[in-house]
């Protein structure tokens, strides 16, 4: 069932509810009232007929019988019937008198306001007492036709105002929700025509601020950063496939040539050589980017043990040098915490080692000095390293861009590189609920700083 035919349900459920309250109610309070004026009358007609009948004492019955048909105040099958101290009948208006039992009569003769109804008929009891001090029970009876007929009449109108307005309010309420959700149909219709192809449109938000137009301009903003996620996937895949197929394209070249004439067994190992190069460029590449791929999935941090930055440094150091001999990196204390507590952390070594040695390796293969020199510093809730170098520096238009894949900056294409380091380096701090952030000039140098918390 959809929103609209439930909100319609709903809505008439609870109008026709209300009413179905208010058209018992009034029908009920209607009889009521009708049954104690009903019952008044009675009551005043048996009072004045049996004084009648005490007053004319002699009086025939024939003329009071008269009397009481040609009243105006006559109700519809009126009979009163008046009872002396032993119960017997002493005067009936009608051919026979009604049959009321001795209980009822007693009770009246209690004093007792009782009352009685017998089908249509309604009964009224009045205790009288004559001159001759006799207690006398005068019985009234009658159907109050008029009334009834009224009654009928209002249950009519109730029933058929009832039907009658449930239907309206059926109607009003599938206008009414339709109206309500059409914002939501437009909404779902936007979305159905959004795809990979169109995924640069976006819904129309509406001039009102209510909910809708905000779930509209949420879900715009999905939109947005799927976008962006899209088209840097888009250019992650160009670009891994453009770097991929460089080695590649050299690797086919040099196989060709020398295949094209017989050549001496050096000749061969020095294309082997190059070729094994341009693998391991491709191997490198690779597993860049499968850590980077891995790393963009969730990776979980519960595997983090306790470390001590400083001795994650100088192993990092060891390893950069031992492969290239010629670099020169120096590390120091800002000042040396009080506590050595203060320099551990919680994390993936091997992780942290990738991020700090792509740090070192950018700050030395970017200087001619080759030379980075690192800051270590214990602060309130965090470490701060910085890594700095006296090398070509990153233009402005570059900067906000060198932790993007792929991305390069014109003034270091002369060293070879892909743009993964970066990114990869800034998803494991982050990974590390750290920040990494950078300072540069052209031609002056580049200051990298990494804090993560302990
Ligand atoms: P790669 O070094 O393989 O090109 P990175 O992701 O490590 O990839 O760096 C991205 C880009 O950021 C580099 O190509 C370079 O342009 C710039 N960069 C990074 N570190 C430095 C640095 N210390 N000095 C100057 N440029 C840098």
């Amino acid at each position: 069932m959809n929103i609209r035919v439930r909100l319609t349900l709903l809505f008439a459920l609870l109008v026709a509810s209300i009413m179905l309250v208010f058209s018992f109610s009034v029908y009920y309070l209607y009889n009521q009232y009708r049954e104690q004026e009903f019952k008044k009358r009675l009551r005043d007609k048996a009072l004045t007929t049996v004084r009648l009948f005490e007053d004319v004492g002699g009086i025939t019955e024939e003329l009071l019988h008269d009397i009481s048909r040609n009243d105006l105040t006559t109700m519809y099958k009126e009979e009163i019937t008046v009872y002396d101290a032993h119960n017997h009948v002493v005067y009936d208006s009608g051919e026979e008198p009604y049959h009321i039992n001795a209980n009822f009569l007693n009770q009246v003769r209690q004093g007792k306001d009782v009352s009685l109804r017998d089908g249509d008929k309604e009964i009224v009891g009045v205790r009288y007492i004559d001159q001759k001090k006799q207690v006398l029970v005068v019985v009234a009876y009658a159907i109050d036709k008029y009334g009834i007929s009224i009654l009928e009449r209002l249950r009519t109108i109730l029933i058929t105002g009832w039907a009658v307005s449930l239907l309206m309010v059926v109607l009003a309420g599938w206008l009414f929700s339709s109206d309500a959700l059409r914002p939501v149909s437009d909404i779902i219709e936007q979305v159905k025509n959004i795809s990979a192809r169109n995924i640069h449109e976006r819904l129309k938000i509406g001039r009102q601020n209510d909910e809708l137009a905000q779930l509209a301009a949420t879900f715009n903003d999905l939109l947005s950063r799927l976008e962006d996620a899209f088209s840097s996937q888009k250019s992650f895949v160009s670009h891994a496939s453009h770097e991929l197929r460089t080695p590649l394209a050299i690797m086919m070249g040099q196989l060709e040539v020398s295949l094209l004439q017989k050549r001496t067994i050096e000749e061969y190992q020095e294309t082997i050589k190059e070729t094994i190069d341009e693998v391991k460029k491709m191997r490198d590449l690779v597993n860049g980017l499968l850590e980077l791929a891995r790393l963009n999935d969730e990776v979980s941090q519960n595997h983090f043990s306790e470390l001590r930055v400083d001795d994650l440094l100088w192993q990092t150091r060891d390893i950069l040098i031992h492969h290239c001999p010629d670099y020169d990196i120096q590390i120091e204390f800002e000042e040396f915490p009080e506590e050595e507590a203060l320099l551990q952390i919680k994390g993936d070594s091997a992780l942290l080692q990738t991020a700090f040695l792509n740090l070192m390796e950018n700050g030395c293969k970017y200087s001619p000095d080759h030379h980075v020199s690192l800051t270590l510093r214990a602060q309130e809730d965090h470490i701060r390293i910085s890594f700095s170098d006296r090398g070509v520096g990153i233009s402005e238009a570059d900067l906000p861009h060198i932790f993007e894949p792929f991305y390069r900056a014109n003034s270091t294409q002369y060293v070879k590189g892909y743009g993964v380091g970066l990114a990869l380096t800034r998803r494991i701090i982050e990974l590390h609920n750290g920040r990494i952030w950078v300072f540069s000039q052209i031609g002056l140098g580049s200051q990298f700083v990494v804090t993560i918390p302990f």
